[in-house]
C-alpha cells in the first residue's frame, strides 16, 4: 500500500475518533510521518501509537498530535515556540498551520536529525535550538502559544513569562498522584487561567541538556 493510502486511513481513524478541525485533518494526510523514524521502523508510521525516537524518547501517537495541532489551530497564533522537538513531526504539522515556529530540544542528536528533515522537506519558516526548553527562547519572545511535548510537573514561570497578553499554552502537566493532563493555560495580564483537559501520556521534560 502507499504511503498515501496509508496516511488517509490514518486520518479516517482521527476523524471517527473526533478530530474536527480540516486544516489539521489536511496537514496530516500531507505530512510524511514514516521520514520521522528510523527505516526498522518506518513501516509502522500511520499505526495509531507511540513509537521510539532512540535516546529514550518517543514520536507521539497520532492521536495526539492531531488533537494538540487542533488546541493550537483553534487558537489562531502566528508565533509558536514548541518544546520538545524530537523527531521534529510535530514541528512540520506546526510550520505548515502558523505563520513561523521555534523550537527547543534538549537531546543534541535529536535536534541534528530534526534539522536535517526539516531542511529536506522544505521547512523554511522554522527555527531550532539546542537549550533546555525551561528556559523558552527570550530572543524570540513573547509567542502567541507554547506547546509543550513533553510533561512538566510544574510549568516554569520563564516559559509563562514568554507568552503574550491573551497567549496560550498547551501542556501535558502532572498532578500530584502522576496522573498526567493536557492542560490549556490563557494568560490575562499577569494572571494565568488552567483549565485540565483530557488524560494524557508523555516523556518528562527534564532539566539541562545532553550533547
Ligand atoms: N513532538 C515530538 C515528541 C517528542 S518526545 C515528536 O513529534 O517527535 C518529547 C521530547 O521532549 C523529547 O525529544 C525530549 O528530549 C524533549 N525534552 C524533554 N525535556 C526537554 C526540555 N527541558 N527542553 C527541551 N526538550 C525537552
Amino acid at each position: 500500500m502507499t504511503s498515501q493510502r496509508t496516511r488517509n486511513r490514518m486520518v479516517e481513524r482521527l476523524a471517527a475518533a473526533g478530530v474536527r478541525h480540516s486544516e489539521v485533518l489536511e496537514v496530516m494526510a500531507t505530512t510524511p510521518r514514516h521520514l520521522f523514524l528510523d527505516e526498522a521502523l518506518s513501516h509502522r508510521a500511520y499505526e495509531d501509537t507511540s513509537l521510539p525516537l532512540g535516546l529514550g524518547q518517543t514520536l507521539s501517537q497520532p492521536w495526539i498530535v492531531a488533537r494538540m495541532s487542533e488546541l493550537v489551530a483553534l487558537a489562531e497564533p502566528q508565533r509558536v515556540l514548541e518544546i520538545g522537538t524530537g523527531s521534529g513531526y510535530q514541528t512540520l504539522i506546526l510550520s505548515r498551520l502558523v505563520e513561523r515556529v521555534w523550537s527547543v530540544e534538549r537531546i543534541a542528536a535529536l535536534k541534528a536529525r530534526a534539522e536535517q528533515r526539516l531542511a529536506r522537506l522544505g521547512a523554511t519558516n522554522v527555527y531550532l535550538r539546542h537549550a533546555d526548553g525551561g528556559l523558552g527562547w527570550p530572543q524570540a519572545a513573547p509567542f502567541d502559544l507554547i506547546l509543550l511535548t513533553a510533561c512538566a510537573n510544574h510549568l516554569p514561570a520563564t516559559l509563562l513569562s514568554q507568552l503574550r497578553d491573551n497567549g496560550v499554552l498547551i501542556a501535558p502537566v502532572e498532578d500530584e498522584s502522576g496522573r498526567q493532563w493536557l492542560t490549556r493555560v490563557r494568560r490575562r495580564g499577569q494572571v494565568f487561567d488552567h483549565q485540565r483537559l483530557e488524560e494524557v501520556r508523555f516523556v518528562p521534560l527534564l532539566e539541562g541538556v545532553i550533547r
